[in-house]
């Protein structure tokens, strides 16, 4: 089978020995700060970069981290072009508003502009790139390496938004007889994964019942913690 997608072996071998809740996770936690800094490191001076920044854009979750993240010079040079493509874009919306006809026919042509100018996000498309080779990197090497099987048995597993993601790239990195017996090691292994934290949950709410505050907490203090980022995952693409 030709590899569709370029292999992630080092970040992929570390994270899977890593004792990570979801190491894919910790690993697109990873893109996205790469990315910030890259959208306001040098790259704002490329005028590859600036072109794509006034087409595609960033999504708001994105752009909020951007303006947030401290860089105030080269977040004005990104943004100083992309607010008048905006300006432009939504010129005809403001000549209707000070000779309002139809409203909801302008309030249409606004929502449109807007929404259109939100749709895509240049952080969100390179995290998801990323995502899709560590994705695919897992069952390749389970496919290929019985030393990466054993390990991946004895491994947290991951959380339920990225378990999706490896499942839909392992019918990409196996052939159809491994794709069935990989489905039936990850599901083993989530399972068995989240019966422990179900576990640790319940000996939380115990923990917290007068009766027990005595006794030790055996490593659930964050268990509520664990339990949701197990189900909706952490440095998730947005769009
Ligand atoms: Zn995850
Ligand atoms: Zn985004």
């Amino acid at each position: 089978m030709a590899i569709k997608y370029q292999l992630e072996t080092i970040p992929v071998w570390d994270g899977i020995q890593s004792s990570s809740e979801c190491f894919i996770c910790d690993l697109m936690q990873e893109a996205q700060a790469d990315n910030l800094r890259f959208f306001l490191g040098s790259s704002v001076m490329n005028p590859e970069t600036r072109v794509k920044v006034n087409s595609t854009g960033f999504c708001p979750e994105h752009t909020a981290m951007l303006v947030e993240s401290g860089h105030p010079n080269s977040m004005a040079v990104l943004w100083e072009t992309h607010l008048e493509r905006t300006r432009e874009r939504i010129a005809k919306t403001f000549k209707e508003m000070e000779k309002p006809g139809n409203l909801k026919k302008t309030l249409a042509g606004l929502d449109a502009a807007l929404s259109e100018r939100e749709q895509g996000c240049l952080i969100c498309q390179r995290m998801k790139d990323r995502l899709d080779r560590y994705c695919f990197t897992i069952p390749y090497l389970w496919g290929q390496d019985l030393e990466f099987r054993k390990v991946f048995e004895k491994s947290k597993g991951f959380c339920l938004h990225h378990m999706e993601h490896i499942l839909r790239m392992s019918l990409e990195a196996l052939d159809s007889k491994k794709q069935k017996e990989f489905s039936q090691s990850l599901a083993d292994l989530q399972m068995r994964n989240l019966d422990r934290i179900a576990g640790d949950l319940v000996y939380m709410i115990e923990h917290y019942k007068s009766e027990n505050r005595d006794k030790p907490w055996n490593g659930c203090e964050d268990a509520q913690v664990r339990a949701v980022y197990k189900e909706i995952g952490k440095g998730r693409t947005i769009r």
